[in-house]
């Protein structure tokens, strides 16, 4: 048999594409090294922020419109609520780089939206403690996706649709031979008319030149959820996601955090935690004294109302890319493989559209309706590296 398409990686990104080639009737199969939603990779601990306000660039702002719209389609199939709207909140100092990125997404694409002062945004959401020199834009689109949920959602509206997914079964190799490709897995021989790459942290791992054009680096990263000593100031409703930058000891750093949900705990993050660049396979998964250290600053520091007990941590991963955009594209040498990387840190929010974008590639060799001109491989890098 030979499937239409192949998809290396079911997690955020692959389990999105394997639904979105199966609902187009294509014979597709799903090849997941581990568990479906497993704590190795990067989609787990329960929860991804999404935001309108697009501080990264204006041009992600028609994809995230897409995206919340296949968001909703997946909750109408899987009948299961995934995406929580709290509003989001951009902050940082007046002239950096988060402010001003998600005004301009705002201008550039009249979104609704608010500027606040610290001292407003703390009477407005109690749980918000920021020093006056920060400035925030509070967006009221922002939310959450139920990021292991939506895994479970997509492959199992991608099996009603006829969908292959082998769970436990770890790509070895693959290859192209006349025309076809040859995947070869720890149990079989599988061959596909296109293979689609969505192995997150592992892609350089699958796809060599990714590694060389440092386009999928994967780092270390810490979650922690805490206790809060006014728990109704971080509930749904009544605390906004955040993404936040400050300038600390003369290091700007950037932080991300959401209301309590699942976990009884405010959730915390740290971009680029302790700069860990990692192997996948061999990455300490344990959190220790230093993660917290880093974590529970932050928390002391904006939002003291949330310095109560640790109720959990856990290791995730990035997989960066050295302009922080994603990577979709074709294999510069094989155009039946394609390649979904590079999500640096802030690709969940986007998998709906992702999986759309690469069931396009699939069926349209490559093409896609969507403008993807910044995330082609081949951009060249800048002064920036
Ligand atoms: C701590 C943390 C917080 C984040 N917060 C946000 C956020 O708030 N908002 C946001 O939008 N994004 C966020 N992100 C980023 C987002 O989670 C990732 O961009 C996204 O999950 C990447 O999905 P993926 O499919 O590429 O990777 P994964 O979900 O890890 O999927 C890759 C899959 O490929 C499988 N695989 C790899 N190699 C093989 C092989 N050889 N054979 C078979 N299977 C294989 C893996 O096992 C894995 O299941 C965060 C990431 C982290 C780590």
């Amino acid at each position: 048999m030979i499937y239409d398409a192949i998809v290396l990686g079911v997690g955020g990104m692959g389990s999105s594409t394997v639904y979105h080639l199966a609902r187009r009737g294509l014979r597709v199969l799903g090849l997941e090294q581990f568990n479906i939603g497993h704590s190795f990779g990067s989609s787990h601990g329960i929860n991804r922020i999404i935001r309108l306000a697009y501080a990264e660039d204006p041009r992600y702002v028609p994809l995230l419109r897409r995206s919340y719209e296949l968001w909703r389609e997946l909750e109408f199939a899987a009948g299961e609520r995934l995406l929580f709207i709290t509003g989001s909140v951009d902050a940082g100092p007046p002239n950096g780089a988060i402010v001003q990125g998600s005004l301009a997404s705002c201008k550039e694409h009249n979104l609704p939206h608010e500027v606040l002062n610290s001292t407003e945004l703390h009477r407005r959401f109690p749980g918000y403690c920021y020093p006056k020199e920060l400035m925030a834009v509070f967006q009221q689109d922002g939310g959450f996706v139920l990021s292991e949920r939506a895994i479970f959602a997509y492959v199992a509206v991608a099996q009603s649709l006829g969908a292959a997914i082998h769970a436990r079964e770890r790509v070895r190799s693959w290859d192209v031979k006349r025309g076809s490709v040859i995947v070869q897995t720890d149990r079989e021989t599988y061959r596909g008319k296109r293979l689609v790459v969505c192995a997150g942290p592992w892609a350089s791992k699958i796809v060599r030149r990714l590694e060389n054009a440092r386009l999928a680096t994967p780092e270390r990263q810490v979650l922690i959820w805490t206790q809060p000593h006014h728990p109704e100031r971080f509930q749904l409703g009544k605390f906004p996601v955040f993404n936040m930058e400050a300038v600390e000891s003369g290091r700007l750093n950037r932080y991300y955090g959401l209301p309590i949900f699942g976990v009884p705990g405010f959730k915390l993050g740290k971009y680029h935690h302790r700069k860990q660049k990692v192997d996948p396979d061999r990455m300490n998964r344990e959190c220790d004294a230093t993660d917290e250290a880093v974590l529970r600053r932050a928390i002391r520091n904006y939002f003291p109302d949330a310095d109560g007990p640790t109720m959990a941590m856990t290791t995730c991963l990035f997989t960066n890319s050295w302009d922080e955009h994603f990577v979709l594209d074709t294999h510069p040498e094989y155009p039946q493989v394609s390649v979904a990387a590079g999500f640096s840190g802030h690709g969940f929010k986007f998998a709906s559209v992702v999986g759309e974008i690469m069931a396009d590639f699939v069926e349209h060799g490559g093409c896609t309706r969507f403008d993807i001109s910044l995330f082609r491989s081949t951009r060249l890098p800048t002064e920036k590296q």
